[in-house]
């Protein structure tokens, strides 16, 4: 029996200094599915730098190529589970569309979709979203600082990018560790193609399930983060409204840091129908977990048949969680994939797919390369051309993927014929 659509409130305050920051708020979003019509709400913060060109297309075209890469005849739960491979696919293709368009600026996204009680959330940059109910308070972002992910920076140094501090002279280095040329100091964006294509649009995902009590989100541009703790973040605001609680973060990051960039918060409410008044108020206990950023998972034996019914059956549960920058690992299924996925649209773009055309997203490593997902050629260049494969001219003077240059000498792959089993 599932439980009744939660009641969703937000909230926004922002303070801006380079007008860079962008936000998405849409509740009672609609679609067609195959079991009917489904509502979900989204949220979106984009935190643009070297200008905000990347962040208001952001913006305005990363729904829309999430929403186009999952198939419409799927029922809730597949669509719950097919929801993170398509993130991966809008993102990318987000990403390799504007830098058609753009050469220079980039930005963070972090992206929360809710439908029913489950929380989906696909993140790039050092933008965080936490989440805080009674189970305890977790990290739904991961932190793609360059500083502070060295399996980040491992990836980036093995495609070809370097990495270090600004030189002052002398000898002396200051500042964050930042990738260069460009010196961005994150990891992982959505454009860039100054910078250079290791700078991988790929999202870090992750799914909950709420408990019925809800709870309560938050998502903020690093203005906030550099400037409070997320219990800080948590405790100014407890018992606040959404909006007010978006103002007193922002107020409170700026009586720490002052305004040293823009600072934008989104406070989100997911409430039970029941109680829609009373604000969610979890027990401090939440503290030190929020710190190791840690879930509560539960033991495979946990959900076998026989324990099910003593089991305390309300708490979060973790559905999903991913992170790999490959994107053989982050198209690839469980699931059947003639079911879920049509194997003759590109598993990025979604272009329809001539026989033969396609190319599987294994085919650069030893084994699989007649399984899909497919690829175009066109995506299959941006892939390679992401794991520092196929060497851009001077960091991105060239682009590949336009019409006027289908330069096929320069596909590196084998291609597959296109099969479905
Ligand atoms: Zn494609």
């Amino acid at each position: 029996m599932e439980r009744e659509k939660p009641e969703i409130v937000h909230g926004l305050a922002s303070q801006t200094k380079k007008g860079e920051d962008f936000t998405l708020l849409k509740t009672d979003c609609q679609r067609t599915m195959g079991d009917g019509v489904t509502t979900f709400s989204v949220f979106g913060l984009f935190d643009g730098h070297n200008g905000s060109a990347a962040a208001i297309y952001t913006k305005e075209n990363l729904l829309n190529n999430v929403l186009k890469a999952i198939p419409t005849d799927l029922n809730t739960d597949e669509r719950v589970a097919a929801l993170p491979r398509a993130l991966v696919a809008g993102f990318v293709k987000t990403d390799k569309d504007f830098q058609e368009k753009e050469k220079i600026s980039g930005t963070t996204v972090t992206l929360v979709i809710i439908e029913g009680w489950v929380i989906t959330v696909a993140s790039v940059g050092d933008s965080r979203c936490i989440f805080d109910s009674a189970d305890g308070g977790i990290y739904l972002s991961a932190d793609h600082r360059l500083e502070c992910n060295e399996e980040e920076r491992e990836r980036i140094t093995a495609s070809g990018g370097d990495i270090g501090r600004l030189n002052a002279g002398a000898g002396t280095e200051i500042g964050p560790l930042r990738c260069w040329p460009g010196g961005l100091c994150l990891s992982r964006s959505i454009g860039d193609r100054d910078v250079g294509e290791f700078i991988v649009p790929v999202p870090y995902v992750k799914q909950i399930k709420m408990s019925s009590a809800g709870g309560r989100m938050i998502i903020s541009s690093d203005g906030v983060w550099d400037a409070l703790s997320a219990e800080a973040a948590l405790d100014c605001c407890r018992g606040m409204p959404p909006d007010a609680a978006a103002a007193q973060i922002v107020k409170e990051a700026l009586q720490a840091d002052g305004l040293r960039d823009d600072t934008t918060c989104i406070v989100i409410d997911i409430l039970p129908q029941e109680k829609p008044a009373a604000p969610p108020t979890p027990p401090k206990k939440i503290i030190k977990r929020m710190l190791m950023s840690l879930f509560r998972k539960k033991s495979s034996e946990s959900s076998s048949h026989s324990d099910k019914k003593y089991k305390e059956p309300d708490e979060v549960e973790e559905l999903f969680e991913e992170g790999s920058a490959m994107l053989s690992k982050r198209l690839d299924t469980k699931y059947p994939v003639c079911n879920m996925f049509q194997l003759f649209i590109c598993a990025i773009c979604q272009l329809e797919l001539k026989p033969g055309e396609g190319i599987s997203v294994h085919a650069d490593s030893s084994s699989c390369q007649w399984d899909g997902p497919f690829l175009c050629s066109s995506c299959q260049l941006k892939k390679e051309a992401m794991e520092g494969k196929t060497p851009l001219e001077g960091h991105g003077a060239l682009c590949p993927f336009t019409a006027n240059n289908p330069d096929e000498s320069i596909l590196p792959v084998q291609r597959s014929v296109l099969k479905c089993v």
